[in-house]
Parts: C-alpha cells; structure tokens; sequence
C-alpha cells in the first residue's frame, strides 16, 4: 500500500511538471546536524551564518513531531530564454526564480502538486521561499543526484535545478539511484575559476561565494573578496558554467515571464540613477533577497561591478552617486571614485 501511494505521489509529481521526485524517511534527516557541525568545523567564520540560515535544518523532526517523510522535487530551468544582458551580471537561478512569482510555470507546478497531495489524502507542508529542510542534503539520500567537487546537486542533466520539499504524515519511500559518474579525479576547473578560491572540493566557504556575498549581504567599500567578484551583481555561475558536466545542458527554448522587460531595464549605469520607488518596483521583486527598505544595496552592487570592471563611461554615474540621497550610496561611490578616476 504505502509503496503504492510512494508511487503515486512520484507520479503526480511528474505530471504536475518537475522533473524528478523521490521520498525519503524523516528520520534519515538526522545527520545534517554533523554536516552542519563539519561544514563549521571547515570554516569557523561561517558559524553565525550556518547557525541562523541552516541550523533550523538540523531541528526537522523536534519541530514537525507529525511529519513522517520528506518529498523532494527537482525543477528543471535549463530550458530558459536567458536575455543576453544578464550574462555573468546575475545568476540564472535567480533569473528563474519562481518562488514569488505566480506567473511562472514553476510557481504553478509547485501549487498543483501541493493540491494533488491532499488529493491522496496526505497531510503536506512546504515553506517555498527558504524550505523546511536541507534539501540538496536530502536530494542526495532519495538518489535524486549527486554532489560535485563545486558542492552542488547534479542530475543527468547538469546542476540546473531548483529543489523543493513537502513534509507529509505519511511514512513513504522513493528512491533512485543515478546513474552518474563523479567528478573526474584530475578536473578542477571549477575550483580554478571561482573568483574568490571559495572552493575546495565538495566544499564551498559561503562567505567567500560571490552568490552570497552579491545577493545577502550589504555591499560596503572595501569588504573582502568584493573586488574579485567581477560583474556579479545578484549571484554568481562561473563554476557551473564551466563545469563539463553541464556542458550542452542548456536548451533555452522556454520564456519565463517578465525576463526580457526586464533585460531591458537592465544595466548598472540605470540602475544607480533609479529612485528607491523604481527600484522597489522594478529591480526588488526579482531579486527579493535585497529587503524592498535596503534597495539602495542594488546601487551599491552596481557601483562595485563599475569599479571592478572600470572604464571612462561609468564616471559621470559615479560622481552622481557621490551626491545620492542615501549615505551608504554615497559612502561607496566616494571609495569607487578614489579607487579608479581620482
Ligand atoms: S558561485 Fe561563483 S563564487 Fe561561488 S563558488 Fe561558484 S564560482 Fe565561486
Ligand atoms: S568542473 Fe570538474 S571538478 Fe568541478 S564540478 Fe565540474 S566536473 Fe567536477
């Protein structure tokens, strides 16, 4: 019976849209709580961090004592219509982002399969924004991939997926095991080209990841590493780029909506003349990381990328924003003038 409705759930998984689904026992969620400790143990500096966005992870089962399985699912996105002019700028995992965005086909997939669980008479929870447990820890144990030397979830198809989980009151079992050969022992492309050495195999230092340090942290002058991160304006993809394991994973024949409006509103040098209301309207909602009350962190982040990749047009923008209403803004143009023109 349960192995019945374990194939149930994985097939209205698939109808409803993701590419895969497996099942595992809440209680083989019980070691994330060492991973965390061993990813701490790496890197010391990553305690606070780990602690308030991870450790929550680690509490699964105490805080859902109901919850008996993990669904997880994989969305696909590398069948997206990427705009040119996001091109190293941002990561095109937020550019398909979908968690917020309820035209998108994820978003939809995400909600029909949700209701397709209680249609089986399954009590499910999910939290789409951050998640309710440590899902590519937990992709791995259902065979949905395995991790590479760049510490991220690989398929058959390359690593271009969004991950999502239901807890169910249910005590199911689905697993795969993919057929997939790891990293060869001599690549290291991915660890050679991360701009900021934030890799050593199968670990990434997450202070050190430009995706982090673009997209959720305040951009100061002068703060580690921001000079080596390039265009990154919201994330980062070189090391999934390059990797040969995604090599012709990309088949860009979808739309995803509001991308190329967006793209046109796109380029460093507007985006620091924009108001806090523009920015709050057109820039935030896509990339939600940023609180719509700190978006003057997107002017900073365009500042960086003008500093990083510096040439005479950028100038009279920067000196503009010597003088923006916000002293963060300003603080970072006056360090960016004194780095480059002055
Ligand atoms: S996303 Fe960029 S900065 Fe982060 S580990 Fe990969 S290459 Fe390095
Ligand atoms: S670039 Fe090479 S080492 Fe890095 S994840 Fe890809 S195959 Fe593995």
């Amino acid at each position: 019976m349960s192995i019945q409705l374990a194939q149930q759930v994985y097939n209205k998984a698939l109808e409803c849209g993701y590419m895969n689904c497996g099942i595992i026992k809440i209680a083989e969620l019980r070691d994330y709580a060492q991973a965390l400790e061993r990813r701490i143990e790496m890197y010391p500096d990553v305690r606070e961090v780990a602690m308030t966005y991870l450790a929550p992870y680690a509490e699964v089962e105490k805080a859902y004592p109901w919850a008996k399985s993990l669904v997880i699912c994989a969305w696909w996105y590398g069948d997206v219509k990427i705009p040119k002019k996001f091109d190293g700028f941002v990561s095109k995992i937020f550019l398909t982002d979908y968690r917020r965005d309820q035209a998108a086909e994820g978003f939809k997939c995400s909600h029909r399969f949700e209701d397709a669980l209680g249609g089986l008479g399954i009590k499910a929870l999910t939290e789409r924004e951050w998640g309710l447990a440590a899902l590519r820890h937990a992709a791995v144990k259902a065979g949905l991939g395995i991790i590479r030397k760049n510490n991220l979830l690989y398929t058959a198809k390359g690593s271009w997926m969004h991950l999502e989980g239901w807890l169910i009151d249910r005590d199911l079992e689905l697993k795969h095991h993919p057929d997939l050969k790891p990293c060869p022992e001599k690549c290291s492309l991915c660890i050679d080209a991360c701009p900021t050495k934030a890799i050593q195999p199968y670990h990434v230092n997450i202070l050190a990841c430009a995706c982090f340090l673009s997209a959720r942290r305040p951009c100061l002058p002068a703060e580690a590493h921001y000079d080596k991160i390039g265009r990154c304006f919201y994330g980062c993809d070189i090391c999934q780029d390059i990797c040969p394991a995604n090599r012709g994973a990309w088949s860009e024949d979808k739309d995803f909506p509001g991308l190329e409006e967006l793209s046109e509103l796109f380029a460093m040098e507007d985006i620091l003349r924009m108001d806090d209301d523009t920015l709050r309207a057109v820039i935030q909602p896509k990339f939600w990381y940023v609180a719509p009350d700190e978006v003057w962190r997107f002017k900073n982040m365009a500042l960086n990328v003008m500093c990083n990749e510096y040439e005479e047009r950028y100038r009279p923008y920067i000196e503009e924003a010597r003088s923006d209403s916000c002293d963060m803004v300003r603080n970072m143009a006056d360090w960016v003038a004194r780095q480059t023109y002055l």
